[in-house]
């Protein structure tokens, strides 16, 4: 963290009232990039986060607030989407955040012009609706959890739960872009084949094995030319920010489908992710180590080792995982919380994941996005899907009133959150990314 960012200072206070409120996901400290609409006529466009409300960027570029940025970073500001704003970089997107900071102060001339200007630059949050941020070229998941590679070894493999490749080379798969949908979008209940007998041939149906995965996801940031790398001491760069992702999953479809070439249709229904960018920048505070691997584990290979992302690539994110059922809705009860990790004990950083991917020659565009992978912790409160929490639906779920879950319910709402916190810094949180399953048609 760099002491000199004014942009950071937790004692900054904004003229939006609503972001002063302690443990606000959205304090001036934060202001993360979103894309939302009013209505269906009307088109998409740029906003940052303040309290309960966004800033709308297109009305505030058009009010000359702001000026003092590029013409190229204005045009992107007037977008429909994050990818132009990413494509420029990091450097363009800290220059939009310290002017938007100094517009939400209350204690600046700029900040009282802007108060002035209220109705015409803030939305309330709860008027709109939330877009995915950017167009997603390219969606890639990752395994970046030893504990949860180890956790799901050990059900299909108990001598040998995790495979020898593990230590070495980061996992991950191509998913499907174009399923990627924004939190609060129902999810049908996919259909396929699954083999329940395998004495029997296998059957076409609804999944009855549908599961959900706490994960985070990263913004590519710039664009790579065909057969560029990215260095891994040039990897943190082009990571723009960070959202919350839940990379819903068919389990029965999955074990039928995913030798020898790994998950297919068993996830490509429907990935939901938060609809806030939390950047780089406003995440320096909560940077922490990578992982530290237990004595005997192997050292990185060069290319996925640099000393600085080793002494900071690591986030200190508390990720919890919360379920709605019907039931729970029809008597009005609250969410019952599932899961309670951390992203810090993650195997892999997400800098060694982006270099990696970009290591053999893979073009990186803005606006790709990189899952890390399930988050689960060595803790069995920190189980970042319900594959790991019931062992393969074994030991079901207790939930109150006598309800159990092996896997998802049709009605089921399951809702990802995501916060950091620490002394000497405001916290901040990523807002909700959540999805209510809908019976398969
Ligand atoms: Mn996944």
């Amino acid at each position: 963290m760099t002491a000199l960012d004014e942009t950071l200072d937790p004692s900054l206070r904004s003229w939006v009232e609503d972001a002063n409120v302690l443990g606000s996901d959205f304090p001036i400290q934060n202001l993360p990039f979103g894309v939302f609409r009013h209505d269906f006529e009307e088109r998409p466009r740029v906003g940052i986060a303040i309290g309960g409300h966004v800033l709308d960027c297109l009305s505030a570029t058009r009010a000359g607030l702001f000026d003092s940025l590029s013409p190229p970073v204005r045009d992107a500001l007037q977008s429909w989407s994050l990818n132009a704003l990413m494509a420029l970089g990091r450097d363009d997107a800290r220059a939009v955040r310290r002017v938007a900071s100094r517009l939400l102060r209350a204690d600046t001339a700029d900040g009282r012009t802007a108060a002035g200007m209220r109705d015409a630059l803030l939305v309330r949050m709860d008027g709109i609706g939330m877009c995915v941020p950017a167009e997603i070229g390219d969606y890639t998941d990752f395994y970046a959890s030893v504990f949860h590679a180890t956790n799901v070894g050990a059900l299909f493999r108990p001598d040998n739960p995790l495979l020898p490749n593990y230590k070495w080379v980061p996992i991950g798969y191509h998913g499907r872009a174009s399923t990627v949908v924004s939190t609060g979008t129902p999810v049908r209940r996919p259909r396929g084949q699954r083999r329940p007998d395998e004495q029997k041939p296998p059957v076409f149906g609804p999944s009855v094995a549908l599961d959900y995965e706490l994960e985070v996801a990263a913004w590519v940031s710039g664009m790579s030319a065909p057969g560029e790398t990215i260095p891994i001491a040039q990897a943190n760069e082009r990571l723009f920010g960070l959202s919350l992702l839940n990379d819903w999953s068919a389990r029965d479809i999955q074990s039928w489908e995913y030798q020898p070439l790994g998950p297919f249709l068993s996830k490509s229904f429907a990935t939901t992710v938060s609809p806030w960018v939390v950047t780089a920048d406003a995440l320096a505070p909560f940077r922490t180590p990578a992982f530290a691997r237990p004595e005997g584990d192997p050292a990185p290979l060069p290319y996925l080792h640099d000393a600085a992302d080793q002494a900071s690539g690591g986030y200190d994110i508390t990720l919890e995982v919360w379920l709605r059922t019907a039931a729970m809705r029809a008597r009005e009860a609250p969410a019952v919380r599932l899961s309670h990790g951390n992203f810090q004990s993650m195997y892999w950083t997400m800098a060694q994941l982006l270099t990696h991917h970009a290591s053999n020659g893979c073009m990186m565009r803005a606006g790709d996005l990189l899952g890390s992978g399930t988050v689960s912790g060595a803790d069995a409160e920190a189980r970042g899907c319900l594959l790991e929490l019931t062992r393969r639906g074994a030991e079901p779920v207790a939930l109150p009133e006598g309800e159990t879950r092996a896997f998802l319910q049709d009605g089921d709402e399951v809702i990802i959150r995501g916060w950091c916190e620490r002394d000497g810094a405001t916290r901040i949180g990523f807002g909700d990314c959540r999805g209510v399953v809908l019976a398969a048609t």
